[in-house]
């Protein structure tokens, strides 16, 4: 590439949650690595407040370790920054941890294993031999262009952006290039949990419980276990009479459910993932700006509702709005495996698996629809270490959202446990790669990938 050429062993793009797991854990070994992101922070929609999930089983066995554990406890640093796992007796649990701790966990541990981080960066080009990319283009926040070499890149873009630049494939959506739809996420402060969850126990139809039968069956019971356990980690339902009466009035806007999750038991603070809007193609710069401005309007809708209609909510404050628009789906790479959705939810394990997940299929769809196939017998499957390596490329991986995936398999491997899997197995294996002078990631061997990961604190089996 260019004169003003920099060197870096690994070039990681992307500084979402998977992106954050590659680096840190290529960085710890002691090897250069670059963090690349076009926002002016790291995190993404990891740090909005809502739960990790696909860390737990929905049997409550942990699924996810390494960073993960390294995170968390760097969290467990700052008072009551983590709440922990949280089962809600619907499909999963989830792991509700406090955002701007997260968020501060995420840069102290960038920080310390000192992985260089390039923000407001974009990487707009690729350079490559026969698959084998040498160097990146970056256009920077103040307009410069940059030229870096390196042995291996991470596609963390949660797109694909990088594979579609370098020659490899990226399919969208379904056949119709439909994708799930976007949301913006907020926060509420000052709610009052007691009277909140005694309204759910005293109304369990108004909430999403008991869905998968290897959790408590019975929706009373269920609700009950949930005031018992005091936290609201609670989905009200489309179909239950207080938001479903809301929703045949129109005062408030169509949805599956107001999926709630507590981020600070102190303030009385929780995270609301309710608006969305479909059939909306979020990679598109115009979409995605105009469905920012008609989301700020469903938060306002949705306070509105919760605060006059919600028992617990009569106090309670804004406190928190997602820094960026929620994407759930855009682009899955083809891989050299490509997860299927039979292999989720039948528990599926594989000769090459370099992680576990375990949250259900989901896969949002317009208005109240949503489709939830769990796991089964509410176990984990295998993620195999080919679905993060594209297919025509030899020293690219990719980590996140994504990975080499049919639509349903995405529905559940999308979601942060498991991007923190597959981050931290291609963080790993660039790091093995670069020792071992290995170009071809398609040559690693996967028993020494798997003893590194294990060192490393992953959970294989
Ligand atoms: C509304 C919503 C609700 C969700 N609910 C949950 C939940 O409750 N629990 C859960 O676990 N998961 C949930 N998810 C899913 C989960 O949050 C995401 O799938 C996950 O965080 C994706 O992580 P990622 O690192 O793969 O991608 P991202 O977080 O999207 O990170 C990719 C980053 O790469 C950057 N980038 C892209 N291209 C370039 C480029 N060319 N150059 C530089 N940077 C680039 C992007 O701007 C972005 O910052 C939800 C998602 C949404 C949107």
């Amino acid at each position: 590439m260019k004169d003003n050429h920099q060197k870096q062993n690994i070039i990681v793009v992307g500084g979402g949650i998977a992106g954050i797991a590659a680096a840190l854990s290529a960085a710890k070994t002691g090897v250069s690595v670059l963090l690349i992101n076009n926002e002016g922070n790291v995190g993404g929609d990891a740090c909005t407040g809502m739960p990790i999930l696909g860390a737990y089983s929905t049997r409550g066995e942990k699924c996810v370790g390494g960073v993960l554990d390294e995170l968390l406890a760097v969290c467990k640093g700052f008072s009551e920054a983590c709440i922990g796992p949280v089962c809600d007796f619907r499909t999963v649990y989830g792991l509700c941890v406090n955002p701007e701790a997260l968020r501060l966990a995420i840069l102290l541990l960038l920080k310390k294993y000192g992985v260089k981080l390039l923000l407001n960066a974009v990487v707009t080009d690729t350079e490559s031999v026969n698959g084998t990319v040498t160097g990146i283009k970056v256009i920077c926040g103040n307009g410069e262009t940059r030229f870096f070499n390196c042995r291996y890149v991470i596609d963390a873009t949660g797109s694909g952006n990088i594979v579609s630049r370098t020659g490899g494939k990226v399919s969208y959506g379904d056949v119709d290039r439909n994708m799930q739809p976007v949301s913006l996420v907020f926060r509420m402060a000052n709610v009052a949990f007691e009277p909140f969850l005694r309204f759910i126990k005293e109304n369990p139809e108004e909430a999403l419980l008991a869905e998968n039968p290897v959790l408590e069956r019975s929706r009373v019971k269920a609700a009950e276990l949930l005031y018992r356990n005091g936290y609201p980690y609670v989905a009200l339902s489309a179909n239950g009479k207080l938001l479903g009466t809301a929703l045949l009035n129109k005062t408030m806007y169509p949805c599956t459910a107001m999926f709630i999750t507590p981020v600070s038991m102190t303030n009385g603070e929780l995270c609301i993932n309710s608006t969305r809007l479909a059939h909306l193609d979020a990679s598109l710069p115009e979409n995605a700006s105009g469905a920012l401005l008609s989301l700020a309007e469903q938060v306002q809708t949705a306070i509105k509702f919760l605060t006059s209609q919600v028992p617990g909510f009569e106090k309670a404050v804004l406190s928190g709005i997602a820094p960026r628009l929620g994407i759930r789906e855009t682009g899955r790479i083809l891989g050299e495996y490509e997860l299927k959705q039979d292999d989720i939810v039948s528990d599926r394990k594989f000769p090459d698996g370099i992680g576990l997940g375990t949250h259900h299929v989901d896969i949002h769809g317009a208005g109240t629809e949503q489709t939830r196939i769990p796991v089964k017998d509410g176990g984990a499957y295998g993620i195999p270490f080919s679905c993060l390596i594209p297919r025509y490329l030899n020293n690219v991986l990719v980590a996140g959202r994504c990975i080499a995936s049919d639509r349903g398999a995405n529905g559940s491997a999308r979601v942060m446990g498991t991007c923190l899997v597959t981050g931290q197995a291609a963080g790993t294996a660039a790091t093995l790669a670069d020792k071992l002078r290995i170009v071809d990631f398609r040559k690693i061997d996967i028993a020494m990938l798997k003893g590194v990961l294990l060192e490393q604190g992953a959970i294989l089996a």
